[in-house]
């Protein structure tokens, strides 16, 4: 491509909120063959809302979104803010933190009243050796087979209730996922989530490839692998925890909607959240290395 049409691409692509970083970018996005998508806040909203509370024998729902709320207020993650936000409108008061951690891809540990909270996935809580029944799995498996994220509760060592949230795909994610299978390219979904709610989730979105339970650190490695298997790969998040990948990737894409992070490590930014951008970018791509009419 001359550098007058790079230029005169660039500048359409803008006009449809899709900021390439370089003129390279729009001559290589042509050649990308898988497209890995983060879940959250990419297919789907990102904005998770409160749905489900199962207590504990011994255990009222107040008393139980007590403890959960003084340990998820100091979170910054999407989820922390949505059991929060569900917890406010209940009319609940948040109880002072004492202590608080986070625990990157398994959940949090606080500490409030004197008490010790946990809340997270069924790793941190079987690492904390908190025994849980067999019944209490299988709610969370139901759970998860609609597509919500179950998150267990654990009291000074003894399991006290399930919490769940459910995120929404966007309108356009179906849409936008067909069209880039048109254009023979194969679509990947990846996600910190466990395999039941990633599966469910991808199956709205019509995406058959699904990698779950990766851990933050562990999104930039599986794209690596994709490269080395031959693949031109792009990747598409939103998240702090999607950078490495993002910068790891032929063709790193920003949701405009999203962290700074993941803006600063990405080629391309795609200002609208709507995933037809990642289509548009490549249609415009072959169109601007003379691929396409
Ligand atoms: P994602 O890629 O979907 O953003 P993360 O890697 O951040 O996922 O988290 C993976 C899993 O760890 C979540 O699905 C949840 O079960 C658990 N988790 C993470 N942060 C929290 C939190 N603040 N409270 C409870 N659970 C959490
Ligand atoms: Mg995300």
């Amino acid at each position: 491509a001359t550098p007058t049409s790079v230029m005169a691409g660039s500048g359409r692509a803008a006009e449809y909120g899709i900021l390439f970083k370089g003129g390279e970018h729009l001559e290589s996005a042509q050649q990308i063959q898988t497209v890995v998508l983060d879940k959250t806040g990419t297919v789907t909203q990102g904005k998770p809302v409160l749905t489900d509370v199962i207590t504990a024998p011994n255990w009222t729902e107040s008393d139980l979104l007590e403890r959960v709320g003084a340990a998820e207020q100091s979170s910054e993650h999407p989820l922390a803010e949505a059991i929060v936000a569900g917890i406010r409108a209940k009319g609940l008061e948040l109880t002072p933190t004492e202590k608080f951690e986070n625990i990157p891809g398994y959940g949090v540990r606080a500490s409030a009243k004197g008490q010790e909270i946990l809340v997270g996935t069924r790793r941190l809580l079987a690492d904390e050796q908190v025994n849980v029944s067999q019944e209490t799995i299988q709610q969370m498996n139901r759970l998860e087979e609609q597509g919500r994220t179950a998150m267990l509760v654990a009291v000074d060592g003894q399991w006290a209730g399930i919490v769940a949230v459910a995120d929404t795909i966007k309108d356009t994610s179906r849409e936008a996922i067909g069209r880039l299978q048109a254009m023979g390219i194969d679509v990947i979904m990846i996600t910190g989530d466990n395999e039941r709610t990633a599966r469910a989730v991808a199956e709205q979105a019509g995406i058959g490839k699904v990698l779950a339970e990766v851990l933050p650190e562990g999104k930039a490695a599986e794209v690596k692998k994709l490269q080395e298997s031959g693949l031109k790969v792009a990747m598409v998040g939103d998240g702090i925890n999607d950078a490495p990948a993002l910068a790891t990737a032929d063709i790193g894409m920003a949701i405009g909607t999203g962290t700074d992070v993941a803006m600063e490590a990405a080629d391309i930014t795609l200002m609208r959240g709507d995933l037809n951008s990642i289509a548009d970018a490549i249609e415009m791509s072959r169109r601007t290395m003379g691929n396409i009419k």
